[in-house]
């Protein structure tokens, strides 16, 4: 596994891996769910190139960049064992330049819910990701369902920058009792790790009563009110259109149900299909 800190070490890296190739954009603190975009993008890919850079600019002062999980060794060991082919670890100065002035600014779908839960944060995705994509030049790149918003706006910039990168969603990958991975999992104190389960189980009830036609308005009261006596803060809960992100009275259209909700200090995502 060849592993890149530079812009002439990544241009080496390059030259050797030629062919064609698939991106994986991670934050590191690397679990299972990470893992399945690096199978989905070897099945997929010719070779694989994962990234590894927890980027500033998509938190907010408040928000826990200083805390965010990190563990380069771990994670490195965990590429090498997933069959990945290069893993390109830019440092802050590498990505933001001082002098750099340009920002991408994605509308549309990256208006409600997160973005507007998290003022900037999709700015700073897009951004991050627009310049992974100029800098390892993937033909593809996966990212996972568990973001769902996410997914929809990089897609969304992809397609408006006409950049030419193919985007993949991956589906969402669980434990056992069907809580989404996520690296701040480990936030959860053992009474909170208990509950959280709740959230992927109120979100599956409400999709087959949604399916089953109950209305959307009345599922979803349902399933706020198990988040509610599970301890949870619900941010959003909401039936949407599954590219643009409006919201449904009704799952006629293409639809998902997506969430966020806090449990102690950790906030929860998560999404079902309806
Ligand atoms: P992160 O390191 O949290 O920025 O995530 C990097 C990529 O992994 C993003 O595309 C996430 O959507 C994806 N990801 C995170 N958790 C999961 C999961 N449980 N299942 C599938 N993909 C995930």
């Amino acid at each position: 596994m060849l592993i890149a800190r530079t812009f002439s070490e990544l241009r080496d890296a390059n030259k050797k891996l030629a062919g064609s190739l698939g991106l994986v954009p991670t934050m590191g603190a690397l679990h299972e769910g990470h893992l399945a975009l690096i199978k989905a993008a070897r099945a997929g890919s010719g070779k694989v190139a994962a990234s590894i850079f927890v980027n500033p600019l998509q938190f907010a002062p408040n928000e826990d960049f200083a805390r965010y999980p990190r563990d380069e060794p771990g994670d490195l060991a965990k590429l090498a064992s997933a069959g990945c082919d290069l893993v390109w670890l830019p440092d802050v100065a590498t990505m933001y330049p001082e002098d750099a002035a340009t920002t991408i600014s994605v509308g549309g779908p990256a208006d409600l819910w997160e973005g507007a839960a998290r003022p900037g944060h999709f700015a700073g995705v897009a951004t991050v990701v627009a310049k992974l994509f100029g800098q390892v030049r993937p033909q593809a790149a996966y990212f996972g369902e568990k973001d769902w918003q996410q997914v929809q706006v990089i897609r969304r910039m992809a397609t408006d920058l006409l950049l030419s990168v193919q985007i993949v969603p991956v589906p969402t990958v669980r434990e056992k009792d069907g809580l989404a991975l996520s690296s701040r999992n480990r936030f959860l104190t053992p009474a909170e790790r208990q509950a959280a389960p709740a959230l992927y189980a109120a979100l599956a009830q409400a999709a087959l009563a949604i399916a089953g036609g109950t209305p959307a308005a009345e599922a979803l009261a349902q399933a706020e009110t198990l988040l509610a006596k599970a301890g949870m803060l619900t941010d959003y809960l909401v039936l949407v259109d599954t590219q643009s992100l409006a919201p449904l009275q009704s799952a006629i259209a293409p639809a998902r149900i997506i969430a966020a909700a806090r449990l102690g200090s950790v906030r929860l995502l998560d999404n079902v299909r309806v």
